[in-house]
């Protein structure tokens, strides 16, 4: 069952107290070795990525099978392994993907690690949810955020405004002028004042070095002004994460060195383009079109109305298979361009569906980049400075229905209020 390129081995061979915690998601929670480099070389430059339990996440959303389902013999390798193996790969070049392999975990060994690194946790988190050591396997990967180096992760969400033609009419003048991520970024601020709102992802993604110097000082901003609690930018060092307020921080000194080094990577690397033309091409409809195109397909007869008796988007699909993944990535790479999006056909619907699914990877994914500090003012191709993209997971299918009503909610809040500009890289092309 292991898909995994290199033997499972097991993580018994290492003491819970070699992994230093660097820091988690809402699914996962990663640990760096840190233990004698000469005892196991295996795990050298190795981070060991846990799958959490939460009582309000059910697995199914993380996009795994609830453990009660498997024999813990069978319990298959974490799927984000197969699905960038078999997947992702074929649309990022593996020199900007980290290295994933397989390993074994117990649960009394998960335990032990789950109460060493409690006081490290932020108190929001270990009130929510744990380390899940019902889980028999976990993911070694790269391990971009230790050693010398300084280490920016950067989550830049949304890359384009959406293409006008399924809009509604009432949502086409906002969601031609305001970026997805500006106007998520109000509906929440609405709830919390503390919620930065400088950042823009189109300036980030505009290829434009100033709109990229811009980006980062909104994100520099916004990292001081949330204490580090802003998901869209992490600062790492010798693999622990930095907080403004941290008494050994010259904030002047590292924003100095940081942010021109940052955006000559960023300039430099063609990974944001990527990762914005695999985003605006994958979600072509935008959710609205989808939303259509499922309640065409499930209108039962042509006198029907369409509200009526529709079951939400995605209920009734399931998750695809990795085989799935492959037929849909075979058609995206040979035929997407060839298909009329304009007037998309009710028989396209899984093929649509999945093409979103895959566009929200991409769009929750991040950006690793690793910085020697020494060659601050070196140019982006050199040894010590890299690009990585990170969490590339799949999406479960279940998730649609709440990605709609989202969409809508966030719409409505932005209704009346000054709308920001946000400029699309396409239109300066
Ligand atoms: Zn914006």
């Amino acid at each position: 069952m292991s898909t995994s390129e290199s033997p499972v081995v097991s993580i018994a061979s290492t003491s819970p107290q070699d992994w230093k915690y660097i820091s988690e998601g809402a699914a996962n929670i990663v640990f760096s070795y840190n233990g004698d480099p000469h005892r196991d070389p295996y795990f050298n430059g190795k981070v060991l990525r846990l799958r959490k339990s939460a009582s309000t996440v059910s697995p199914e959303i993380q996009g795994f099978p609830p453990i009660d389902r498997l024999d813990d013999c069978d319990e298959p390798d974490d799927p984000i392994i197969e699905f960038q193996h078999k997947i992702i790969q074929r649309l990022i070049p593996s020199e900007y993907l980290p290295r994933l392999a397989s390993i074994r975990v117990e649960a009394s060994w998960l335990q032990d690690l789950a109460k060493l690194c409690d006081s490290d946790r932020p108190s929001h988190r270990r009130q929510k949810d744990g380390i899940d050591s019902t889980r028999t396997k976990a993911v070694l990967a790269t391990d971009l955020v230790g050693g010398d180096a300084l280490a920016v992760e950067i989550k830049p969400k949304w890359a384009f405004l959406p293409s006008p033609t399924h809009l509604s009419t009432s949502t086409f003048p906002i969601k031609t002028k305001t970026c997805r991520f500006c106007m998520h970024t109000h509906y929440r601020s609405q709830n919390d004042h503390s919620i930065p709102i400088c950042y823009c992802p189109l300036d980030l993604f505009s290829g434009d070095e100033s709109r990229i110097d811009k980006a980062l000082r909104d994100l520099w901003a916004g990292w001081i002004d949330s204490n580090g609690t802003m998901n869209n930018i992490r600062i790492f060092a010798h693999g622990k994460m930095l907080k403004p307020t941290e008494p050994s921080i010259d904030l002047r000194a590292l924003c100095d060195v940081l942010i021109p080094t940052v955006r000559s990577l960023l300039v430099h690397t063609p990974v944001l383009r990527t990762l914005a033309i695999l985003q605006r091409s994958l979600d072509v409809l935008d959710i609205e079109g989808l939303s259509n195109l499922w309640a065409l397909s499930h209108i039962q007869s042509p006198s029907e109305s369409p509200a009526a008796c529709v079951p939400p988007i995605g209920s009734t699909s399931t998750d695809p298979t990795i085989s799935e993944w492959t037929n849909f990535i075979d058609t995206y790479l040979s035929s997407h361009n060839t298909l009329d999006h304009a007037h998309p056909e009710t028989s396209n619907l899984r093929y649509y569906l999945l093409a979103y699914l895959l566009s929200a990877t991409f769009k929750d994914c991040s950006i690793m980049l690793r910085i020697n500090p020494s060659n601050s003012k070196a140019s982006s191709d050199q040894e010590t400075n890299s690009v990585t993209l990170i969490d590339l997971d799949p999406k479960s299918i279940d998730r649609l229905t709440r990605w709609e009503k989202l969409d809508r909610e966030i719409v409505e809040s932005y209704i009346g209020t000054e709308a920001k500009h946000c400029v699309d890289w396409k239109d300066n092309t």
